[in-house]
C-alpha cells in the first residue's frame, strides 16, 4: 500500500456572503446566478447572521427563523455544487452603535468605557446574561448544519462604540475578585493612569484576555454539543490598531478549538493606497502569532461598504498576493454589496478566477517558509506593558507606541519580514521597546538594530545605552536639517542635505533629536544645521558596532518621514546592509518605489520575493541583489507564466534585471 502523496497548497477562495443576499428567494436566486457565473472563484461560502452591527436580536422572534432559513440556504448551496459552506456569526459582543433608533435594545449589561460611556448596542461579555444569550445563539447556528461557523471580530474588549471596556459593576466585581481590591469605576480610570501601577495595567489587561479566552470556550462548547464536527474560525483585530484586549492568541484560538483564521486591519480606498502594503504587514503579524493547530489562514479582501470606485479591481487582486505572500493560504472575499444589483461586482470574482494558477503557483513555492527581513518589534503585551508617566492618558492614541510608523522602510524597497525568529534584524521605533525584557532587549542588540532616538532613550533608561554607542544630548524642534558626512555608508552622497522641514507636521518633539557618541569607534552618518549651515550643531545619526557583535544604527532626524530620496534611500540601504553584515536578503539598486516581500529557507536556496510596483509610473528596469547561493530563478507574472532568468553572481549571492514593470502591477521572482 502506498499513501496518497500530500496535496500541494493550494489557494482557498471563499465569500462573505451578507444576509440581505439570500434572505428573499429572490435575491437567493439571484446570488446562485451570480456564483454559478463565477464558479472558478468560488472554493467556500459563509453566510452572515444578521445585517447590523448591534448585538442583540431577539432569539425565538428573530434568530429561531433566521437559523432556520440559513440552514435551508446552506442545503441549497450544497445542492448547487458547493462543497464547503458555513455561517459567519457576525456579533458575539457587537461591533459598533447602529441603529439603536429602533433596534431592541440590549436586554443584559451594556458594555461601560472608562469614562463611565455605555455602548449602546455591545454587550458585556462578563455578564451571565450574555453568556447565555451567545450560547443559545451559536447551538442555533449550529444547528443549522454548517460546515463552519466563523467567529467576527468583536471579540475584543476595545472599540465598541465605547473606546475601552468594560467597566461595568460585572466586570468592576470580577477585578475585585481576582486582586482583592474594590474599585468604582472613576477611581479604576484613575488608577490605571497612575504611573505606579504596572502591575494594575497588567491584572486589567489579563482580565480582559480572560474574558474573551472564557467566551471563547463557552462558544466552542454550544457549538460542539451540538456537532462536534463543525471546523471553527476565529477573525481577529490586528496589535497596530491596539494591544489593550491583549492580542492572547496563543489562548484564543485554543479555548475556540478554531482551526481557521482571519487576521484583521482595514485598506479600504485607493484614496491612500499605501495603505495596502501596510495591512500586508498588520495581517502578517497576526498570521506570525498563529498557533500551528491553526491550517486554512484567510485574508479578508475588504470592501465594506462595497462601492465599486472605491477601490480598483487591481489594487483588490495586489492585496490578496501581498497577503498570500505574508503567509495566508486563501482569501475571505467581503466583496458583494447587499440587495440589488451585482452588476459592479464582478470584476473581482473574474480577476481572481484569472489569478489563481498564479497565486497556486505562489504558495506551492512558498509553503512553510518564514518571512525574512527586517521585524519591526512590537509585543502583544505592549499596551500592558507600556509605561504611563505623570499626566499621561493609558487610553488615549499615543505615536510612540505607533508600531506602523516605520512602514516607510518598506515603501523604499527594503524588505520587512513579520516572522521575529528569522528576521535579519530588527526595528525599534518610539517608545515600544518598553514592552520588552531588558535581557530581551540585550539579545537584539548582540544582532542588528535599527532605531530612532526615542527608542535610544528607552534602551538608556534601562542601562543599554553603552550598547548602541550613543545617548541623546538634547531635543530640538524647529528649524533643523541633516547633512550627511563622509562616512563611506553616505556612498557618494557626502555633504547632501535632507530637509524634512520639521514643523510643518504637527509636533516636532523627536524629529531632531542631536546625539551625543559614547565611544571614540562610533561613526557619524549626519549631522544636524540650521538653515543658514551655521552652528553645525552635533550629530544626528550613528552606527556604531558593539563589544557583543552587534550593530546598531540611532536615526535622530525625522526617523519615519521623507526617507524616499535618492541620498537618503541609498544610506539607509548601506546602514541595514552593515548592520546584517550584508544579509539583507534583498537589495534593489534602483530608486524606484518597489516594495519586496521576501520568504526563504533556512540556507536560502528556495523561496520567492513577491514584489509590489507601488509607484504610479511604471518601472523600466529594477535590480535586484539577492543573498542567496546560487539557485535556478524564474519570474512569474499573475499571468500565470514563468520565465527563466539569468542570474549574475555578485559577492554574496547573485544579481536579476527585470523591466519593464507595470504601474501598480505585482510580479514574484521564485527561486530553487
Ligand atoms: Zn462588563
Amino acid at each position: 500500500m502506498t499513501t496518497p502523496a500530500p496535496r500541494p497548497p493550494a489557494v482557498k477562495l471563499a465569500w462573505r456572503i451578507g444576509l440581505p443576499k439570500f434572505e428573499t428567494d429572490r435575491e437567493f436566486e439571484r446570488l446562485l446566478r451570480f456564483l454559478r457565473q463565477h464558479r472558478g472563484a468560488v472554493d467556500e461560502l459563509a453566510l452572515f447572521e444578521t445585517v447590523t452591527h448591534h448585538l442583540y436580536l431577539p432569539l425565538d422572534e428573530v434568530l429561531v427563523p433566521r437559523a432556520a432559513l440559513m440552514g435551508r440556504r446552506l442545503d441549497a448551496l450544497r445542492a448547487a455544487g458547493f462543497a464547503s459552506v458555513g455561517i459567519n456569526v457576525l456579533c458575539s459582543i457587537g461591533h459598533a452603535n447602529e441603529a439603536w433608533d429602533y433596534v431592541a435594545p440590549l436586554p443584559f449589561q451594556a458594555m461601560i468605557g472608562h469614562t463611565g460611556a455605555v455602548s449602546r448596542g455591545c454587550g458585556c461579555p462578563n455578564a451571565p446574561a450574555l453568556r447565555a444569550y451567545i450560547r443559545a445563539k451559536y447551538a442555533l447556528f449550529a444547528q443549522a448544519n454548517p460546515d463552519f461557523i466563523w467567529v467576527d471580530d468583536d471579540i475584543r474588549m476595545h472599540h465598541h462604540g465605547v473606546s475601552h471596556g468594560c467597566f461595568c459593576p460585572v466586570c468592576l466585581d470580577r477585578f475585585e475578585r481576582s486582586t482583592g481590591v474594590a474599585y468604582s469605576r472613576e477611581a479604576l480610570a484613575r488608577a490605571l493612569n497612575e504611573p505606579a501601577e504596572a502591575p494594575l495595567r497588567q491584572a486589567w489587561v489579563e482580565q480582559n484576555i480572560r474574558t474573551l479566552e472564557e467566551l471563547l470556550a463557552e462558544i466552542a462548547g454550544s457549538i460542539a454539543a451540538v456537532n462536534p464536527r463543525i471546523a471553527l474560525g476565529l477573525m481577529t483585530a490586528g496589535p497596530a490598531w491596539t494591544t489593550y484586549s491583549g492580542q492572547a492568541f496563543e489562548r484564543w484560538f485554543p479555548a475556540l478549538q478554531a482551526v481557521k483564521a482571519r487576521p484583521g486591519g482595514g485598506f479600504y480606498s485607493d484614496a491612500a493606497r499605501l495603505g495596502l502594503p501596510l495591512k500586508a504587514v498588520e495581517v502578517g503579524r497576526q498570521r506570525a502569532q498563529l498557533p500551528t493547530s491553526v491550517t486554512d489562514i484567510q485574508y479578508e479582501l475588504e470592501n465594506f461598504p462595497y462601492q465599486a470606485l472605491q477601490k480598483s479591481t487591481g489594487s483588490a487582486l495586489h492585496e490578496c498576493t501581498l497577503a498570500l505572500a505574508m503567509g495566508h493560504n486563501g482569501i475571505a472575499f467581503n466583496a458583494l454589496g447587499g440587495e440589488g444589483s451585482d452588476d459592479e461586482f464582478h470584476g473581482i470574482p473574474a480577476g481572481a478566477e484569472r489569478l489563481r494558477p498564479f497565486w497556486n503557483r505562489l504558495l506551492r513555492q512558498v509553503a512553510d517558509l518564514p518571512t525574512v527581513g527586517f521585524w519591526v518589534a512590537w509585543s502583544p503585551e505592549l499596551t500592558a506593558r507600556r509605561q504611563v508617566r505623570p499626566g499621561e492618558d493609558w487610553f488615549g492614541g499615543d505615536g510612540r507606541y505607533d508600531i506602523n510608523k516605520p512602514q516607510p522602510l518598506a515603501e523604499i524597497g527594503l524588505p520587512l519580514g513579520v516572522d521575529r525568529a528569522a528576521a535579519s534584524g530588527v526595528v525599534l521605533n518610539g517608545r515600544v521597546a518598553e514592552a520588552f525584557s531588558t535581557h530581551e532587549l540585550e539579545q537584539m542588540l548582540a544582532g542588528a538594530v535599527f532605531m530612532d532616538s526615542a527608542a535610544l532613550e528607552v534602551l538608556s533608561e534601562r542601562g543599554l545605552g553603552a550598547l548602541t554607542g550613543v545617548r541623546v544630548k538634547r531635543h530640538l524642534d524647529n528649524g533643523l536639517r541633516e547633512r550627511f558626512s563622509s562616512d563611506p555608508l553616505n556612498g557618494r552622497f557626502a555633504d547632501d542635505v535632507r530637509d524634512a522641514r520639521i514643523e510643518f507636521w504637527g509636533d516636532a518633539r523627536g524629529l531632531a533629536d542631536e546625539l551625543e557618541p559614547l565611544a571614540p569607534t562610533v561613526r557619524v552618518l549626519a549631522s544636524l544645521e540650521t538653515y543658514f549651515g551655521q552652528p553645525r550643531l552635533g550629530p544626528c545619526m550613528t552606527v556604531y558596532e558593539n563589544d557583543r557583535g552587534g550593530r546598531v544604527a540611532v536615526a535622530g532626524y525625522a526617523p519615519w518621514m521623507f526617507v524616499h530620496s535618492l541620498p537618503k534611500r541609498t544610506q539607509l540601504q548601506n546602514v541595514l546592509d552593515w548592520l546584517t553584515r550584508d544579509t539583507l536578503p534583498v537589495r534593489i539598486e534602483e530608486t524606484v518605489p518597489l516594495i519586496p516581500i521576501v520568504r526563504l529557507n533556512a540556507t536560502r536556496e528556495r523561496g520567492a520575493v513577491v514584489l509590489l510596483n507601488a509607484g504610479l509610473d511604471p518601472i523600466p528596469q529594477a535590480t535586484l541583489q539577492v543573498r542567496a547561493p546560487d539557485a535556478a530563478v524564474r519570474l512569474l507574472l499573475p499571468n500565470g507564466s514563468t520565465r527563466r532568468l539569468q542570474p549574475r553572481p555578485v559577492p554574496g549571492g547573485w544579481t536579476v534585471t527585470l523591466g519593464p514593470l507595470p504601474a501598480w502591477s505585482t510580479a514574484v521572482l521564485l527561486i530553487g
